[in-house]
C-alpha cells in the first residue's frame, strides 16, 4: 500500500465521503469508479476506515480508536473486503452471499462495510443476489463497489448507488509519487506515458515487467543510436512476446508523434505506416521470423527517423 498523503486524489474522494457522512447523507451503497492504474482498491480500505472511526471528527491516519487500530491490525469484525480469487474470471455467488449475510448480522461497534473490488466482474446471478440488498437496505451497513469499468454493471445496480468519481492524478502529483517512492529518474517517455496510472506503473517496477520496456526504449532512443548493434539488439528482444513489443514500439512512436517538436522527429510518421502494416502482420501470425522482421525494422528505424534532442 502507498502512504495515504501520497496519494492526493484518492485523499479528495476520502474527504467527500467523510463530510457526506457528516451531513447524514451517505447512501447505503457507494458506487466508486475511477480510471485504471490510479489505485482505486487503495480507496476501499480508506473508506472503510473513515465510515467506520469512532472519532469521525479526526480520523486521521493515526488515529487510535479501537475500530481504526483494529483495522489497521486487519482483523475489524464488521469490515469484510469481497475480491476476484486468483484463478477466477467473476466473483462467485458463494462469496456474494457470505457479503449479504455479513450485510445483515448485527454489528459489534455499530455500523458494517463490505468493500468489493472489481466489481464489475459480479456475474448476473451474483448481480442479481446484491440487487435485491441494495433494494432493501439494512441500517448502518455500507456496500462499497469499486470498478474502473462501471458502464459493465447492470443499470439496476448503478442507479441504486451513489456515485463516486475519483479523478486522475495531474502530472505534477504522478512525478511527485514517483519521486517519494524512490523512482525519479524514470525516462520521460516512460513517466509521461503512465503519470496517468502511477500506480499501476509502480507496481509493474516492483514486479520487474517495467524493465524490458525500459531496455526497449533505451535501444530506441536516439542518444542510444551510435551505440546500438542492430543484429545483437534483434536478438535479446526477438525473445520478447512479439505483439508486446511491436505494441510498445506504436506507443512510443505515437508519443514520439505527439510532443511539440515535430520539426526534430523527422521521419516519425513515415515510420509509423511501416510498424502498422508489420503490427498487422503480426496480429495476424503470418510472420515466420520474428528476429529478422526486427533486425529489418530496427535497421529502417535508425534510418528513417532522425531525432534532435
Ligand atoms: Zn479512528
Amino acid at each position: 500500500m502507498t502512504p495515504f498523503d501520497q496519494l492526493p486524489w484518492i485523499v479528495e474522494s476520502v474527504n467527500e465521503v467523510k463530510s457526506t457522512l457528516a451531513r447524514g447523507r451517505l447512501g447505503h451503497a457507494v458506487l466508486a469508479t475511477g480510471t485504471a492504474g490510479i489505485g482505486l482498491d487503495q480507496l476501499g480500505p480508506m473508506l472503510a476506515k473513515t465510515i467506520l472511526c469512532e472519532q469521525a471528527s479526526n480520523s486521521s491516519e493515526r488515529c487510535s480508536c479501537r475500530s481504526c487500530v483494529l483495522l489497521a491490525a486487519g482483523n475489524h469484525p464488521d469490515f469484510l473486503t469481497v475480491s476476484r480469487e486468483a484463478d477466477a474470471g467473476v466473483i462467485k455467488i458463494k462469496q456474494v452471499r457470505e457479503l449479504i449475510d455479513f450485510l445483515q448480522i448485527t454489528s459489534h461497534y455499530g455500523k458494517r462495510v463490505v468493500v468489493v473490488n472489481e466489481a464489475d466482474t459480479l456475474n448476473l446471478n451474483g448481480a442479481n443476489a446484491l440487487l435485491k440488498t441494495l433494494e432493501e437496505p439494512v441500517n448502518n451497513a455500507f456496500l462499497i463497489l469499486l470498478t474502473e469499468q462501471p458502464q459493465r454493471l447492470l443499470p439496476t445496480i448503478q442507479s441504486r448507488c451513489q456515485r463516486l468519481v475519483v479523478r486522475s492524478p495531474s502530472r505534477q502529483e504522478s512525478d511527485a509519487l514517483f519521486l517519494a517512492q524512490g523512482e525519479a529518474d524514470l525516462n520521460e517517455y516512460i513517466r509521461g506515458r503512465y503519470s496517468d496510472r502511477p500506480i499501476q506503473l509502480l507496481q509493474w517496477i516492483e514486479d520487474g515487467s517495467v524493465d524490458r520496456l525500459k531496455q526497449w526504449i533505451n535501444v530506441l532512443a536516439v542518444e542510444a543510436r551510435a551505440n546500438i548493434d542492430v543484429l545483437k539488439s534483434a536478438a535479446t528482444f526477438a525473445k520478447v512476446d512479439p505483439k508486446q513489443l511491436v505494441n510498445w514500439w506504436v506507443d512510443y512512436v505515437t508519443w514520439l508523434a505527439s510532443q511539440d517538436r515535430p520539426n526534430n522527429a523527422i521521419g516519425v510518421h513515415e515510420f509509423y505506416q511501416l510498424l502498422l502494416a508489420e503490427k498487422h502482420r503480426i496480429v495476424s501470425g503470418s510472420n515466420p521470423n520474428f528476429q529478422l522482421v526486427l533486425e529489418h525494422m530496427l535497421a529502417n528505424w535508425y534510418k528513417m527517423v532522425k531525432i534532435r534532442s
